[in-house]
């Protein structure tokens, strides 16, 4: 397939995101819920995000455990030089700074040596405090058992 050919293919299904657009309703599939295993739904939606690029939301709601789970996945073609954003975290609202972030993205902390690799976390649409929220979480995933493991070591 050609480029022209692609991107007229695209132009059909990712529309620039636009919440008064009344033709972009997300597609709705039943789907199980990964924590209660009854029925729930997911919600998708094909969209473009204005000099970003395209993406697929998909928003997983249960209504037995009120689960829900959100996840952001690029659609567009892997570009063939990354980009380096950097934000000086200066004050407190500076945390509440919106960032799509894809999973193929680290995210830096130079101050705390702290890095957040590629590939460790899935794509996201968050704020700076989700993404730590988010690597915190699953830092303590598993703690239980990893200090079970050490204390079976040292005995
Ligand atoms: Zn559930």
């Amino acid at each position: 397939m050609s480029v022209i050919e692609e991107e007229r293919v695209r132009g059909g299904v990712f529309k620039d995101i636009n919440p008064e657009d009344e033709d972009q309703q997300p597609t709705v599939i039943e789907s199980l819920c990964m924590n209660c295993y009854e029925n729930g739904s997911t919600r998708l939606l094909f969209t473009k995000i204005p000099f970003f690029k395209e993406i697929i939301i998909s928003s997983f709601t249960c209504p037995h455990c009120n689960w829900t789970n959100t996840e952001i996945q690029s659609a567009g073609r892997i570009q063939e030089q990354g980009v380096l954003y950097t934000l000086q975290v200066k004050t407190k609202e500076d945390m509440n700074r919106e960032v799509v972030k894809s999973d193929s993205a680290s995210t830096r902390i130079p101050q705390l040596d702290f890095e957040i690799p590629a590939f460790t976390q899935k794509g996201s649409l968050s704020t700076i405090e989700g993404l730590l929220d988010r690597a915190v979480a699953g830092l303590e995933q598993d703690q239980p058992i990893r200090k079970v493991c050490v204390l079976s070591v040292t005995v």
